[in-house]
């Protein structure tokens, strides 16, 4: 019989994003209010008889050896438990590349659950959220996945009262952002102003949706915005239509809104529709894992 899972990998927004400062590593010091949304990869994994991991993308231009963070978390847990069959891992993905949204980390994650359960490693969800650190920052909090707070360099997790319900645009410029560059651009600024997660969490634990979006804010906006007119063209139109809040996701540059009713939200699709510069505009929702709200179904 063949061995095979499928696994939706969702993608991330920043509700909150601040930049607390660089440690002597290299590595910036975080808070961050996370919740995935129902936009997902969708993964196919399948053993083989033949050793080795192969994977097929409907993305050309991507990676399909071991600069794939799929295959670098296939080939973690098989190598570490010694698996001797191979791996095939079909990669449909939905989620923009290089946008801010966390696909390569989500996908990181999904893999990881998946091998886990194909091979029977038995590992746990910490095993794998350590294991998953090593691929990539966000990947510990792609596994646990809902709203949450994250701080360190993402790795430490608090789970966090769900987002009220409510639609989110999300709308992708043509432009291509880098996630590094964006960071050393930000070490030679100074004294920019912190935005306010904690009044951000004391929203979300009072269900307040207005609340939230009012302290939405993104440090990395300020390095992103001004190489990337389109930022704060999306923000606006996005607000103009009804938007309780509008911002960009982690590094950029997509650019997503939160509205309580729906028409809003279309409206605001449409118009970002029009513009030149976008080159993907979903309407989606907030995704809270099973278990966390007894929601979690697609
Ligand atoms: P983050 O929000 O964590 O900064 P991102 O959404 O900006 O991530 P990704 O879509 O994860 O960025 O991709 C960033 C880079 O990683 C791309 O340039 C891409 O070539 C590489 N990459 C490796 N594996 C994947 C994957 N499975 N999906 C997407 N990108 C991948």
């Amino acid at each position: 019989m063949k061995r095979q899972i499928r696994i939706n990998a969702p993608a991330k927004i920043n509700l909150g994003l601040d930049v607390l400062g660089r440690r002597d590593d290299g590595y910036h010091e975080l808070r961050m209010v996370m919740a995935t949304v129902r936009v997902f990869d969708r993964i196919t994994l399948t053993v083989t008889a033949a050793p080795g991991i192969r994977i097929q993308t409907n993305r050309g231009f991507l990676p399909t050896d071991s600069h794939n963070l799929a295959w670098r978390a296939a080939a973690m847990l098989m190598e570490e438990a010694g698996v001797e069959e191979g791996l095939f891992i079909d990669l449909e993905k939905k989620i923009p590349v290089a946008a801010g949204l966390a696909g390569g980390s989500s996908d990181a994650a999904a893999v990881l659950e998946g091998v886990n359960r194909l091979f029977d490693l038995g590992l746990d969800r910490e095993a794998l959220s350590a294991r998953g650190a090593r691929i990539g920052a966000d990947v510990p909090y792609c596994l646990m996945k809902g709203t949450a707070l994250a701080e360190g360099f993402g790795e430490i997790l608090t789970p966090l009262p769900a987002l009220p319900p409510c639609f989110i645009v999300l709308a992708k410029p043509r432009a291509h952002i880098s996630t590094a560059q964006v960071f050393d651009s930000l070490d030679r600024m100074t004294g920019w102003e912190h935005p306010d997660i904690d009044g951000q969490m004391a929203a979300l634990a009072e269900g307040d949706l207005e609340g939230v979006a009012r302290h939405m804010g993104n440090v990395l906006e300020l390095v992103t915005a001004p190489i990337c007119p389109a930022v704060g063209e999306f923000r606006e139109i996005m607000l103009g239509r009804g938007a309780l809040g509008a911002m960009m996701s982690g590094s950029g540059p997509t650019v997503f809104g939160i509205f309580a009713d729906e028409e809003s939200a279309r409206a605001a699709c449409n118009a970002l529709r029009e513009h030149p510069q976008a080159a993907e505009v979903f309407l989606t929702a907030p995704y809270e894992p099973a278990g966390r709200t007894g929601e979690g179904k697609e």
